[in-house]
């Protein structure tokens, strides 16, 4: 249990940790990708920018001079082509006058982007995604490729008077095929540091738990050590306490012997708890050891109901026992009848007077089944899972009256999975209670 604790913490802690590196890293590498691929963009719109600029300087002085530019002619004047894919002049009213392009078959694509594209204002850019087709292998073949095209709209204008507008585009193409290469640098790094982060994580949790161990360990030694202590002072004052019990002068004296009645009956109640914590202590220790022989339950059950039925008596609770002539198991004795002894008492203990408590013992499927049933005060819902957490009761007040810890259950879990079995309850509020314990029988005759 200890165990499954310390490693259920430290697998958390590596998710956590790792979870946490990985998360780091990941936003790392979208921020860095994100400001190169910006960096890059705005590289590429500074430098369509100055040539737009120089560009629709030469074309507006041409157009004054009166240059016409027929397409054929327009080459003499900017040769698109290399980055630049191509450029375009429209006239005031909308008109193509003049342009070029890189790849002649796009030209109605790239007429229909610009004209859909109206720039609000001076350096403005956009970026389009194109598919081209042009002859490859000496016209033998025609090859498609989609390419990425940054383009901008400079007005022509000589002092003051427009005359139309210049579109130029740039391819940049290699600016997104970088980028998915520094993606897929970054994914791979991502993937070989998210590697990296689980065994440093590990690393870490270990570390991490080492302290919290050794506190455990420490505190454990010390509940286990300070219970032992205790039992010989407590022994040593019961006996006092029964040989005071027997003195002629306390006999006579009423007020002496209520006081030693309290004492006796405080000092059973810390013998109880005190054992039940050396014993908790010792299991979480792993030095409780399992002394497994084969054992005649129907005799122990016999036995446990007689050592209990002066309390049922007490509280007129009709106590029965259910089983077969002979029901031998394999298990640890000590331990059975502890925990036979934990759930018929706490049975006597929240059941009223006057109601019935019953324990049953039965093979099923190979399969010992005890059932311990009482008709008493039941058990909450919101109660049930947590009746097996040590130092839990339901009802405090109750529980302490009738000199009830909260450990018992606790105990009797883990002789049940000392033994690979299960336990489990079924209640109703004011209806009664039954534990369902279940262990495989072993190899017996
Ligand atoms: P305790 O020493 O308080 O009896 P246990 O661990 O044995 O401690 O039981 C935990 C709590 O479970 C009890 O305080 C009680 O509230 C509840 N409980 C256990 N057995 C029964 C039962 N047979 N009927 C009703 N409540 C029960």
């Amino acid at each position: 249990m200890k165990g499954d604790l310390f490693k259920t913490t430290e697998t958390r802690l590596i998710l956590l940790y790792s979870g946490l590196l990985i998360l780091f890293l990941a936003l790392f590498s979208a921020v860095v990708s994100l400001i190169i691929y910006l960096v890059f963009l705005n590289i590429q719109e500074r430098e369509i920018g100055a040539l737009a600029k120089e560009e629709a300087k030469f074309i507006s002085e041409s157009m004054i001079r009166g240059q016409t530019m027929p397409w054929e002619k327009s080459q003499d004047l900017i040769i698109a082509g290399g980055d630049q894919f191509f450029y375009y002049v429209v006239n005031p009213n909308g008109e193509v006058i003049a342009g070029d392009e890189a790849i002649e078959s796009s030209r109605q694509d790239l007429l229909t982007a610009i004209q859909e594209w109206s720039p609000k204002e001076n350096n403005t850019f956009k970026a389009i995604s194109l598919r081209v087709t042009y002859p490859a292998w000496g016209d033998m073949l025609v090859r498609t490729e989609k390419i990425r095209l940054m383009m901008t709209g400079t007005p022509l204008s000589y002092r003051g008077q427009i005359l139309g507008t210049l579109y130029i585009g740039k391819n940049i193409s290699f600016v997104y095929d970088l980028f998915r290469w520094l993606n897929f640098v970054l994914a791979g790094l991502v993937a070989l540091f998210t590697v990296v982060a689980f065994f440093v994580s590990r690393y870490m949790s270990k570390r991490a738990m080492v302290p919290v161990e050794r506190a455990f360990k420490r505190q454990q030694e010390f509940v286990g050590d300070a219970s032992h202590e205790l039992r010989t002072p407590l022994s040593v004052m019961l006996t006092s306490i029964n040989a005071l019990e027997m003195n002629d002068t306390v006999k006579e004296d009423p007020f002496s012997r209520k006081m030693l009645a309290t004492m006796k009956n405080e000092v059973k109640r810390m013998t109880k708890l005190v054992g039940d914590l050396l014993t908790l202590a010792r299991t979480d220790s792993g030095t409780m050891e399992k002394q497994v022989e084969a054992v005649n339950l129907r005799e122990m059950a016999d036995k446990v109901v007689q050592t209990l039925r002066p309390l049922a008596v007490e509280k007129q609770i009709q106590l029965k026992l259910t089983a077969p002539e002979h029901l031998f198991i394999q298990g640890d004795r000590a331990r059975l009848e502890q925990l036979l002894i934990i759930l018929l008492d706490n049975a006597i203990k929240y059941t009223t007077t006057g109601g019935e408590a019953e324990l049953s013992l039965g093979l099923k499927h190979q399969r010992l089944e005890i059932k311990v049933r009482d008709n008493g005060i039941g058990i909450a819902e919101e109660d049930m899972t947590r009746i097996f957490d040590r130092f839990y009761r339901a009802d405090k007040a109750r529980s302490r009256q009738s000199g009830g810890h909260g450990l018992g259950l606790s105990i009797a879990k883990w002789i049940v999975e000392l033994h690979q079995g299960t336990i489990s309850v079924e209640s109703e509020l004011g209806q009664g209670t039954t534990f369902i314990v279940n262990i495989p029988k072993g190899d017996v005759a």
